[in-house]
């Protein structure tokens, strides 16, 4: 078991990769702390672990707001006695964030307050607790878009996860020393809910589709193995990391039509 005996937060474990992520933590021994704005969704994760056999508990926060990052934290040392792993993983996407020119001082508010501030609160709570524990590991989640213009504009959302991932190179270099290690995960696109609504449309699907080389978009699996091998020990000497699980997005070039390279 990879992550025996940790205690693991998950924001956004009420669905997709928090919550794929969650099962997956459980199943690898962690007792995972199951945090959501939506505490039913919350609450059926942690059901889910519990049927399985593992160690879970659900809170209820919105992770933009201080006290409830407060409250989240102290619930975690509460609940299951410390804190080792904090995954900032939750997350939203506007359908109106689109160019630099046409979005909308309430969007770019909502969602840097969420994507960015949020993991800012995340990490704020977490580092006194994960130091109470002798260390841990932070991941926050990025994007590949945190790397490179998205082919779609999405102005507000790029910027958040544009300071998600200079802000956890630098309190992985802060707090190195102390045994504390933070990395961003920049998934590539994947089927989950956030993007559900955009990719039910047949257009919109392939404007996305066609810059992927493997010709697919990710399973939320497939990023909570990558969040997985960050929290556990596995990892140990990966800090301050751009992780880019993106299907070989960033790595390409690729024709506008889509094409897969040829000779
Ligand atoms: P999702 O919509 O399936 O799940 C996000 C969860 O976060 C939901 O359960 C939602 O209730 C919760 N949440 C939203 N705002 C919250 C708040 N203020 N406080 C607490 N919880 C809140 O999304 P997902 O695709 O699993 O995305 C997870 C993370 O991965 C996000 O940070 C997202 O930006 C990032 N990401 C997703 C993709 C993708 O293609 N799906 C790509 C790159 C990065």
């Amino acid at each position: 078991m990879r992550l025996k005996d940790k205690v693991a937060l998950i924001t956004g474990s009420a669905s997709g990769i928090g919550k794929a992520s969650s099962l997956l933590f459980a199943r690898e021994g962690a007792k995972v702390v199951a945090v959501d704005l939506k505490l039913d969704a919350a609450e059926a994760t942690v059901k889910e672990i519990r049927d399985a056999g593992g160690e879970a508990a659900a809170f209820a926060a919105d992770v933009s707001k201080a006290k409830d990052a407060a409250a989240m934290v102290e619930f975690a040392e509460k609940t299951f006695g410390k804190l080792n792993v904090i995954f900032n993983n939750a997350g939203v996407f506007h359908p109106n964030d689109e160019s630099v020119t046409n979005t909308t001082e309430e969007i770019w508010d909502m969602v840097i307050n969420v994507n960015l501030k949020g993991v800012f609160l995340g990490c704020q709570y977490a580092v006194p607790a994960l130091l109470r524990a002798g260390g841990g590991s932070i991941i926050n989640t990025a994007s590949f878009v945190a790397v490179m213009g998205a082919a779609v504009p999405q102005i507000a959302y790029t910027a958040s996860k544009g300071g998600v991932l200079a802000m956890t190179r630098e309190i992985a270099v802060e707090f190195a020393r102390q045994n504390i290690r933070a990395n961003s995960l920049c998934p590539g696109p994947v089927e989950t809910p956030l993007l559900a609504e955009l990719l039910a449309d047949p257009a919109r699907r392939n404007r996305r589709l066609v810059h992927i080389p493997m010709g697919r978009f990710a399973r939320a699996e497939e990023m909570a193995n990558a969040a997985l091998f960050l929290a556990s020990d596995e990892s140990s000497f990966v800090t301050g990391t751009t992780f880019l699980v993106d299907g070989g997005i960033s790595g390409a070039y690729i024709t506008p039509d889509g094409d897969a390279p040829q000779r």
